[in-house]
């Protein structure tokens, strides 16, 4: 058993991985090969668990196939992200409709809220303020969002065996998540759901 949860684990990125025979059988204990087809494994991974699916017995090989189907409470950094955005979204809208999107400092150590002005005694502070404001973090959400959409996945050209290419960016031609996404997430790193596999 724990030979082949280590062995799923190394390679969980891969949606198909085939594996030997005698290590499922011992993992199931001493079943037929074609009565463990359909089967699920779940694999405890960091933060949830990966489960796998017995999808094929290959009886010249003496292997079986074994599927991803789901990484539960395993979010991708993509959905991560986006829930993120979202957040930043939702907070920076409020902001918006209960003052006004673009701030400014209309004087020293003074921001012009739209509703309020706010008197702020260091002036750096002031215009930290302003720079970030609902319009300007607004339009990096969008930014983001549109970097996300331009680095989506392209599926692996799909196939049975443990050497299929794992799902790969479509801008960069890397394997899922490329590098450009796992930048996007450095700004997110102290966040309890960030996982330090992400780290570019
Ligand atoms: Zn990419």
């Amino acid at each position: 058993m724990n030979n082949l949860v280590a062995f799923l684990r190394e390679r969980r990125n891969l949606p198909k991985v085939r594996v030997k025979a005698s290590a499922v059988l011992e993992a199931f204990g001493e079943t037929a090969p074609e009565a463990l087809v359909g089967r699920r494994l779940p694999v405890p991974a960091e933060g949830g668990t990966v489960e796998y699916r017995i999808s094929e017995y290959l009886i010249q090989q003496d292997a079986f196939v074994v599927m991803r189907v789901s990484d539960v409470a395993r979010p991708d950094l993509v959905a991560f992200l986006n829930a993120r955005y979202d957040e930043e979204e939702a907070q920076a809208d409020v902001a918006a409709q209960h003052q006004k999107p673009d701030w400014s400092c209309p004087a020293t150590c003074v921001v012009d809220l739209g509703e309020d002005l706010l008197s702020i005694d260091d002036r750096e502070v002031a215009y930290h303020i302003v720079l970030h404001d609902p319009a300007r973090v607004l339009a990096e959400v969008e930014a983001n969002r549109r970097t996300l959409d331009l680095h989506f996945i392209q599926s692996g050209t799909g196939g049975t065996w443990d050497t299929d290419p794992p799902a790969i960016c479509n801008e960069c031609g890397t394997p899922h998540p490329c590098e450009t996404v796992r930048l996007r997430g450095l700004p997110h790193a102290d966040h309890e759901d960030y996982r330090q596999e992400w780290k570019p």
